[in-house]
């Protein structure tokens, strides 16, 4: 073939594509590839210092958030969401947190389990996925305990971490497990007590639970702040290593914008709503003050970065994403 015969062949070839994609014909050249509908494993990784850190994905839920948050009109909350290009229902992550410090597997908080819907639960495939099994956990602490939190813990009655001990604030365990029923909140939704007995009593059962009291050592290297008012024990768990610190925040927002917006917003399943707005307020203050890393269990996977202030309002700025280049995590 010629040099002027090869090049009508391409020449040919090329148009003839061109008319097919136009015509929307099919052709091999412009196979349409089907689309993909997942993501990676909802696993992120870091260090701080000495210790590893995992943020696990138990899912997101697609939450009405103007409908939900409490002292604010539900309109002036969906302004500031379109505001931040948020759509409402509002994409929300339930996440929880995993601490290696070489020699105890610490998981913090235990996602919804089979609690909420299909679109959450995934916390067990997630902790696979990054290495590590539910058997080999040493230890689960609880922020508080809410089915978001407490669901992942077991399921048809049966301990889900076989060898955890499951550390839970004082408080928590009296309010959701040990009040009578004729003596609980009439307020309250009697499906969260029966879930928390359901979760926690396998390990009750076999005395593989420990409270810790307030502002407390929880187990070495790892103690607690009393933030009460999304539940009355509601805590934040701090762990530090090569002078840094994190502090696991728990509930202290549902969301990243409108109540760093507002520090004075609520939310529908706040116990008592006046002492989440000043747990909350006490939280970004400490956190900007000390400029330490926080993570939340409601804020956009991996929910892990700091509190900024500008004039009266709190902004979150989510940690900067890192590969470990050259095998090393930081
Ligand atoms: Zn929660």
């Amino acid at each position: 073939m010629n040099n002027v015969t090869r090049r009508n062949v391409l020449l040919s070839a090329s148009t003839l594509a061109t008319v097919a994609a136009i015509a929307g014909a099919p052709s091999l050249t412009f196979a349409a590839a089907p689309k993909q509908y997942f993501q990676s494993p909802g696993f992120y990784r870091m260090a701080l210092g000495d210790l590893e850190i995992t943020a696990l994905l138990d899912g997101t839920l697609p939450l009405p958030l103007p409908e939900m948050y409490r002292d604010v009109a539900a309109e002036d909350a969906a302004q500031l969401l379109h505001e931040a290009y948020r759509d409402i229902p509002t994409d929300t992550s339930v996440n929880a947190f995993l601490v290696n410090d070489g020699e105890r597997l610490i998981l913090i908080d235990t996602g919804t389990g089979h609690y909420l819907g299909n679109e959450v639960g995934h916390l067990m495939s997630n902790l696979e996925a990054s290495g590590y099994t539910a058997s080999q956990i040493d230890d689960v602490i609880l922020t508080h305990v809410h089915t978001d939190h407490s669901g992942g813990l077991a399921r048809d009655g049966k301990a889900l971490f076989e060898n955890a001990t499951i550390h839970v604030p004082r408080r928590e365990l009296d309010f959701w497990v040990e009040t009578p029923a004729d003596a609980r909140p009439e307020a309250l939704n009697a499906q969260l007590f029966k879930e928390a007995e359901e979760c926690l009593r396998p390990y009750l059962q076999r005395g593989r639970v420990k409270t810790f009291q307030d502002n407390e050592e929880v187990i070495a290297g790892v103690r607690s702040i009393l933030r009460p008012g999304h539940t009355p024990g509601h805590s934040s768990i701090v762990v530090e290593s090569g002078g840094r610190k994190l502090v696991f925040w728990g509930d202290i927002t549902h969301g990243d914008i409108v109540q760093f917006e507002q520090p004075d917003v609520t939310i529908e399943f706040d116990v008592d709503r006046a002492m989440a707005v000043r747990s909350r307020k006490q939280a970004f203050v400490e956190a900007v003050r000390e400029g330490y890393l926080v993570a939340g269990a409601h804020i956009a996977f991996p929910g892990i970065g700091n509190v900024l202030q500008e004039k009266g309002h709190f902004i979150w700025m989510p940690i900067n994403y890192s590969d470990g280049e050259g095998g090393v995590i930081k």
